[in-house]
């Protein structure tokens, strides 16, 4: 297949491995137009707090904002569940008229009497800041009047792209830190930044930890209770797993607190092993800590390693394309899936810099593609043009694959398989493999000699469609 056109305000924004001449062009909004995989300020913010399971999360805009429920998200509560309701205030012409504050203030007093939140995180939505109403100031009233933070978050969906909601999420967080008490925080402690619970997968690097001596004061935000949030000022080191929404947090908490933070994954055998001796050289003070590290990767890999030399020797030389949100969970899937003797044909991510694309290109084969904030188009191309076996993304990829008859793992908030830890490797192999390796497959389109398929119906399979609807 000849490679595609690429609409010229996006050119910067492919390269292919070995073809390149410049920075990759990232860190931008979305070119108009372009129908991007991209979601809004909005949902970026919503993404981040949502899994904070005892606040109340009301999202001040029509019912539409909304109306992607939290709760066919994977992200679990070992507490209370309040994060799983979906709150609105559902604004309407005339509150769009007249303004939607006394609406809010009015929905909040309800809702706080009835579920009796620890704090309330309020979402600005588009339509808000086109109005202007002044949520701040009906915070200010709730939080006096019912003794609880009731905290705003400045998540207009027109004002910038996902990556702005995140950092509106972490604004939002920073005003409770500092407030709680950190009497009971240990010397050898850490919080867990930018991993959400999904299918449990917190708890299971909480235990890792907690079997090297350390203890993890809160993670931001899976499983998080406000309590928690509170002390987490307390914590010697800040762990950032999703980089591309948890990295401000960490500075802000870095030069207000002194906490330092490292970049980690919990992705595959390389990266999760990195992250806990990297934890264990920063607390070198205690060697018991590198000692237990290097007891339990040799305990977990060694687990799981025979599984996995199963599933690279039916896996060998398969190839997958990858589209996430954030690049580092990128470069942990392009190792993991070398791991199991698969190859990387396509890679690209919603948010990604420039270091992480130069980063990425380093660790992929020669002729990949890699790109930045990628619209269904182009991917379903260079799904094609790649011949890939599988695709690894999330909800907004799901159909892109199956419409070009593509196996598909979901590494996105949807998933219900914990994908994390070393025993997540293992389930990682186990869904690629029976993806990848159904018979289902061999009668696509795709693989039926003489239908190249495009993922849109041929004239052909056109006129036959209708035929068999016309009476
Ligand atoms: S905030 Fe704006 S862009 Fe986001 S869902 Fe609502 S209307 Fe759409």
């Amino acid at each position: 297949m000849k490679e595609i056109e690429i609409i010229p305000e996006r050119e910067g924004q492919v390269q292919r491995k070995g073809n390149v001449s410049a920075p990759m062009a990232c860190n931008k909004k979305s070119a108009a137009g372009s129908v991007s995989q991209r979601a809004c300020v909005f949902c970026g913010s919503r993404v981040v707090l949502y899994p904070i399971s005892d606040a109340l999360h009301v999202v001040h805009g029509p019912i539409g904002c909304a109306a992607y429920t939290w709760d066919i998200r994977g992200s679990l509560s070992s507490g209370q569940q309040l994060h799983r309701n979906s709150f609105s205030t559902d604004l309407r012409e005339m509150d769009v008229i007249y303004g939607g504050e006394k609406k809010l203030l009015l929905a909040l007093r309800q809702l706080i009497a009835r579920y009796k939140p620890k704090a309330a995180f309020i979402y600005s939505t588009c339509i808000v800041g086109v109005i202007g109403d002044d949520v701040e100031a009906v915070c200010r009233t709730m939080t006096a009047e019912a003794g609880i933070p009731v905290i705003p978050v400045h998540s207009e969906g027109f004002k910038g792209t996902k990556k702005d909601g995140y950092r509106a999420a972490c604004e939002a967080v920073a005003t409770l830190l500092g407030t709680g008490s950190t009497e009971d925080v240990k010397p050898h402690s850490v919080n867990i930044l930018g991993d959400f619970n999904l299918a449990g997968e917190t708890w299971i690097i909480k235990k890792y930890y907690e079997r090297m001596g350390i203890q993890v004061v809160t993670c931001i935000t899976g499983d998080a209770k406000i309590e928690d949030i509170r002390r987490a000022h307390g914590a010697k080191l800040n762990l950032v797993q999703c980089s591309g929404s948890m990295t401000h947090l960490a500075k802000m908490m870095e030069e207000k607190y002194g906490i330092p933070f490292k970049r980690v994954s919990y992705f595959g055998i390389e990266d999760m092993s990195a992250a806990l001796y990297d934890t264990a050289k920063f607390f070198s003070n205690d060697p018991t800590i590198m000692q237990r590290a290097q007891d339990l990767v040799r305990e977990e890999v060694g687990n799981i390693y025979p599984q996995l030399q199963a599933y690279r020797e039916e896996l060998q030389g398969k190839k997958a394309a990858i589209y996430v949100g954030g690049s580092f969970k990128a470069f942990s899937l392009v190792r993991a899936l070398r791991l199991i003797g698969m190859q990387t044909a396509v890679v690209g991510s919603q948010t990604g810099g420039p270091d992480d694309y130069k980063q990425l290109a380093e660790i992929c084969d020669e002729g990949t593609i890699i790109v930045d904030d990628s619209n269904p188009l182009e991917l379903a191309k260079f799904v094609l043009e790649k011949d890939v076996d599988l695709f690894i993304g999330g909800v907004k990829e799901r159909p892109i694959a199956y419409k070009l008859g593509v196996a598909f793992c979901d590494h996105n908030h949807e998933r219900k398989e914990p994908l994390a830890g070393f025993v997540g490797m293992l389930n990682f192999a186990k869904e690629v493999y029976s993806s990848v390796m159904s018979p289902v497959w061999n009668f696509v389109p795709r693989r039926q000699p003489g239908r190249a398929h495009t993922g849109m119906p041929s004239a052909q399979e056109k006129s036959v469609s209708l035929e068999e609807k016309t009476p």
